[in-house]
């Protein structure tokens, strides 16, 4: 037997992770997230998921959600009275989170986001549909505005996922060796150097001869080069706000 000290010390004990996805369609949680990493860690009890279905603060018999822009113009806009009171009802159920709003003109999503709402107790999530929403409910709730990328899709519920997606695999006890996280892009302002695995040779393609060598301080250095020319090739906007080394 192994003596108790031989094993690493386990995670605090910490509340589970708590997502809660306000949404027009929560038939799609969880969806993806239910599969591998995401998924195991759901059944696991190391996150959770809720859903708020917004339809059930709308306005009327037909439980209305949405009505015309004001000033005109094509499409919809969901009413801030039903988004004000799904929020307040979501913030009851998860009341240490912050609430963010899926916006196409959001702040970009990054890894250190991720990062500080993995550090946070859990995150509400407005997913929206048609044209957006009011104003008046971002400033009155306090969202914050996160974009998933330049490009615009038909509702936050995918974004909701992406986000979801990146923080859970963040949390302590969902992936096994932290040591694999810390060298994944971006986590130290770089993106992440090529990979290789067996077959040693691949249509007449062989693993540089570097990895083979069993020299670790070599294909360390190796391995970092490889980062920065990537980087810089590829994320000039990445490489030129990289972390500098002091000196
Ligand atoms: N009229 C809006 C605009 O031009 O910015 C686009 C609305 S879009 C059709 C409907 C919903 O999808 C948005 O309210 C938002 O929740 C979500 N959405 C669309 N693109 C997104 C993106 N890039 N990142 C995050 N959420 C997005």
């Amino acid at each position: 037997m192994p003596a108790p000290d031989q094993f690493p010390a386990p995670p605090p004990a910490r509340a589970p992770w708590r997502a809660t996805v306000l949404t027009l369609f929560p038939e799609l949680f969880p969806g993806p997230l239910s599969a591998s990493l995401a998924g195991d860690a759901l059944r696991a009890g190391l996150w959770s998921l809720e859903t708020v279905f917004i339809r059930d603060f709308g306005i009327g018999r037909h439980r209305t959600v949405d009505d015309t822009p004001a000033g005109g113009g094509a499409g919809m806009v969901m009413r801030p009275d039903v988004l004000g009171a799904a929020i307040d009802a979501a913030r009851a159920g998860n009341p240490e989170a912050p609430a963010i709003y899926l916006s196409p003109r959001g702040e970009p999503l990054t890894q250190a986001t991720a990062r500080t709402l993995a550090d946070g107790p859990g995150v509400l999530l407005l997913a929206g549909r048609f044209e957006g929403i009011d104003q008046r409910v971002i400033e009155a709730r306090g969202l914050r505005e996160i974009s998933i990328g330049d490009y615009v899709l038909a509702g936050g519920e995918v974004a909701a996922m992406v986000v979801i997606e990146a923080v859970v695999r963040l949390l302590p006890g969902v992936i096994g060796q932290i040591a694999s996280l810390d060298e994944e892009s971006f986590e130290d302002g770089l993106l992440e150097y090529p990979q290789y695995t067996r077959p040693r040779e691949w249509e007449g393609r062989t693993i540089p001869e570097i990895l083979l060598s069993g020299d670790h301080a070599r294909i360390a250095a190796w391995r970092r080069a490889e980062s920065e020319r990537i980087t810089r090739e590829r994320r000039p906007d990445i490489w030129a706000r990289r972390p500098k080394k002091p000196g």
